[in-house]
């Protein structure tokens, strides 16, 4: 007996039954981007590992734990992006998309992470981004907020999603910030749990951004970054709070806020949704003023969010959103050969008028036929047979409800339908 293949762990099949949410998305995804002005960027699933290793950061959880990391046949260290944003950066300096103009960008797409699969946390998981380069002022970070914002009220869900804000500042300020964590955190070294005491080290900020509860105590009294901001950083903060109010924005400020990638820079920010337990982010983003440069292009702002995919459609499922389901509207059944021909004309008029069709295919007695079509979750039986070739007819049958089925004449059939389906019969 040969034994069955499986899938990798924490990489998912979507089945049928799923991707209809997926499309639903995807469409609403679409339509957001395009109102903002955003253009699509469709990039390379691997990239080289310095790419990520220089942009996110030596010392990050992505990069010390959570990389497909593996040598190709010529020996090049490659890996599977585990964001996009690195990825954007550097196509965006290679093809010169951003030396002398600004860009507004956007990609959907898979990640890796080899991270200890559960509920909201895969291998492989889907983010949509949205990356601006080339604005220094605080009215792109606004207007990036406002492009999660006006999915989730696509989504229906703008009463389940909750921002976070905050200011990190520049370099300088953060170094002398993190000096003063480094000795803050410091005095209680023994507290620590052994995550935090390994960041003490490499990554003193993290350590804001544990959530053990033994931890919360310490964290508490810590220094604050808001008062390390230079007047630049503060002033540009207040701006960015300012706008979001203007436009009905709430938030909410948040000292701990500092993201888990070295890239960013003054503005960071996080989504999260009450839908989900732990997982409970659902979108994040903020400025990375250096990053441009750092990956070799010329002195370039950017800002942008990534957004996962996977708890958005969970918080889709969980507050009852409706996506238009992929099963059929009409389900043609056809007894003999004219009737088949005939069945596929008025199959392509219903298609014509967008209507989902599905024709019968395999033959069969018309109980099995009908069988098929209520396994198939349609709406809306069509039956033709010789008598309805005659009498140029079609018998219209509801089949989620009692209603009595009708010999409707060939030529009104399709506004037959139409009316019957608008009115959910
Ligand atoms: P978390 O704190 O949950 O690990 P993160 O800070 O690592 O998130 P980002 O790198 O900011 O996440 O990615 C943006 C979004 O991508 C997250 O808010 C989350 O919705 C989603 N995401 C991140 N990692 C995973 C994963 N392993 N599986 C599913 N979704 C993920
Ligand atoms: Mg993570």
């Amino acid at each position: 007996m040969s034994i069955k293949v499986q899938s990798v762990r924490g990489m998912n099949d979507l089945l049928p039954s799923e991707t209809h949410w997926w499309q639903a998305m995807e469409r609403a995804i679409h339509h957001v981007a395009a109102i903002y002005g955003y253009e699509e960027i469709r990039l390379p699933l691997l990239e080289r590992t310095e790419l990520f290793k220089r942009s996110i950061g030596e010392e990050t959880d992505i990069v010390e734990k959570e990389m497909y990391t593996f040598l190709d046949n010529r020996g090049d260290s490659l890996t599977l992006r585990p964001e996009a944003t690195a990825s954007c950066v550097r196509a965006c300096i290679q093809h010169g998309l951003i030396n002398r103009s600004k860009a507004r960008l956007w990609y959907m797409g898979p990640m890796f992470r080899y991270e200890r699969p559960q509920k909201g946390r895969y291998r492989q998981f889907h983010q949509f981004g949205i990356e601006a380069f080339g604005w220094t002022t605080p009215d792109i970070d606004a207007e990036i907020i406002l492009v999660a914002h006006a999915l989730w009220q696509q989504l229906n869900i703008a009463e389940h999603a909750q921002l976070e804000i905050n200011s990190i500042g520049t370099p300088e300020a953060r170094q002398r910030f993190r000096a003063d964590l480094v000795s803050y955190f410091g005095n209680y070294r023994d507290s620590l749990d052994q995550d935090s005491q390994r960041r003490l080290v490499t990554n003193p900020l993290r350590i804001l951004d544990s959530k053990n509860p033994n931890m919360q105590e310490i964290i508490e009294e810590a220094p604050v970054m808001t008062d390390y901001l230079d007047s630049e950083s503060a002033a540009r903060f207040d701006r960015l709070c300012n706008l979001l109010a203007s436009q009905d924005i709430g938030f909410t400020i948040n000292h701990r806020l500092v993201r888990g990638l070295d890239y960013y820079t003054d503005t960071v920010f996080e989504w999260t949704t009450n839908l989900l337990g732990a997982q409970n982010a659902i979108c994040g983003g903020g400025r990375y003023d250096g990053l441009v440069e750092l990956l070799g292009g010329g002195p370039i702002p950017g800002a942008g969010f990534a957004m996962g995919l996977e708890r958005l459609i969970e918080v889709l499922r969980q507050s009852n959103y409706d996506a238009e389901l992929a099963r059929p509207q009409v389900y043609v059944c056809t007894l003999g050969s004219d009737a088949e021909v005939e069945g596929l004309n008025l199959a392509q008029e219903l298609r014509a008028e967008g209507i989902r069709t599905t024709v019968h295919c395999g033959g069969g007695k018309l109980s099995q036929q009908l069988k098929n079509a209520d396994r198939a979750s349609a709406v809306l039986g069509v039956i033709i047979g010789a008598d309805e070739i005659t009498s140029r007819t079609a018998i219209v049958k509801s089949l989620r409800t009692d209603a009595e089925q009708q010999s409707v004449v060939r030529s009104e059939i399709v506004e037959t339908i139409q009316g019957m389906l608008h009115s959910k019969q």
